[in-house]
């Protein structure tokens, strides 16, 4: 069969290349990709920055935002049955199989020795094939087969929100405003999942919004800021507070900057990864002392288990049912697979870049 792979840390190694179709064991799945989602990771690792092979090999099939069919299910699967859409959960336990990781939730392993498939360790999902184990797979109702591929960039919003509460059930907290950074997909994807939570969500990110943002904007009424002119510091000489704060722009200054934006007793849940090594000068008392005397919370998120893909899967009908028609167009590209290579390119008005298998 067919498959997406790169030589790890060298740039630009990205091919097809030929593998064998995985053989499923008795307690396995064969699943057939329908498609896989492109982000940030992938083409870090497409530029040689990031990712790692399976030990003992060379090459690395990359893809982990996936959205696939139950081909054939091993003699002792009861789960999932042939024909069935799945969405496959990233994350692998470690070797040690330390305390979390030993109850599913990976998304916290303790060693820092998990594995990602398509990133760290293991292979992909940008292949025709793929076996997993049933554990590891979440059934998408049949009703959302058609947005299903963004399920993964969804688990690790609803990961960022859910600790976000969780955090805060510290105190009695009714949270009105929130600001999103960033209006990438998990920028969007969180200004979606924060206003069916009820919250005014407003939006800080770069240029003005094209057509497909205003219409998420204008149908969700976010409210949005253009950083070139309403700057961190505009927003809070205004006095503009904030309960919660989703950082997705992986730009660290802003969010080091944003943090005079928290209201009190405010969350700010950062989930950007900042691959370079910018230096700041930020002032460290004040930030110091605001955070003291306003019980404020900084935290970072990543990854998600199978309970924030289960709860995005809710979540997402919720929003087709609200608004529908339009979480389909975060899809801004599709490309078909011998043109994998265009995904990997990055475009001015790309969302989610998805190929197509
Ligand atoms: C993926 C996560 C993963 C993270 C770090 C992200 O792109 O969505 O599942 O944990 O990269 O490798
Ligand atoms: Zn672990």
């Amino acid at each position: 069969m067919k498959a997406v792979v790169v030589t790890p840390s060298v740039k630009d190694s990205s091919r097809i290349q030929e593998i064998p179709i995985p053989v499923p064991s008795d307690y396995e799945v064969l699943v057939k990709a329908i498609s896989a989602g492109i982000d940030g990771t992938d083409y870090e690792i497409n530029q040689g920055l990031y990712g790692n092979p399976p030990e003992g090999e060379d090459f690395l099939v990359i893809g982990h935002e996936s959205l696939g069919q139950v081909k054939e299910i091993g003699s002792g699967v009861k789960e999932l049955k042939p024909g069935d859409y799945v969405v496959c959960i990233v994350r692998r336990p470690c070797p040690e199989n330390c305390s979390n990781c030993a109850r599913d939730q990976m998304d916290m392993c303790l060693t820092g020795n998990y594995r990602e498939r398509g990133i760290k360790g293991l292979h992909g999902f940008l292949s025709e094939y793929y076996v997993v184990q049933p554990r590891f797979l979440v059934k998408v109702p049949d009703s959302l087969k058609d947005i299903g591929v963004i399920s993964e960039p969804v688990s690790i919003v609803e990961k960022a929100i859910t600790e976000t509460y969780r955090i805060q059930e510290r105190l009695s907290w009714k949270p009105e405003r929130a600001l999103v950074l960033g209006a990438g997909t998990i920028g969007l994807l969180s200004t979606f999942i924060l206003t069916i939570r009820r919250i005014r969500v407003s939006c800080l990110a770069k240029g003005e919004p094209d057509k497909v943002r205003q219409e998420i904007f204008s149908r969700l009424g976010i409210n949005y800021f253009n950083v070139d002119d309403t700057n961190v510091e505009t927003l809070k000489n205004r006095g503009e507070r904030f309960d919660i704060i989703i950082e997705a722009t992986g730009f660290s200054p802003l969010a080091f900057h944003t943090l005079d934006l928290l209201a009190l007793n405010g969350i700010m849940c950062r989930t950007g990864i900042s691959g370079g090594d910018k230096l700041i000068t930020i002032h460290s008392d004040r930030i110091n002392l605001d955070m003291v005397l306003g019980n404020k919370v900084v935290f970072g998120s990543v990854n998600a288990n199978r309970t924030h893909f289960e709860q995005g899967l809710r979540d997402l009908e919720i929003i087709n049912k609200k608004w529908p028609g339009l979480l389909g167009k975060l899809i801004t590209r599709r490309v078909g697979f011998s043109n994998f290579k265009d995904a990997l390119t990055k475009m001015e008005t790309d969302i989610k870049v998805v190929v197509d298998l």
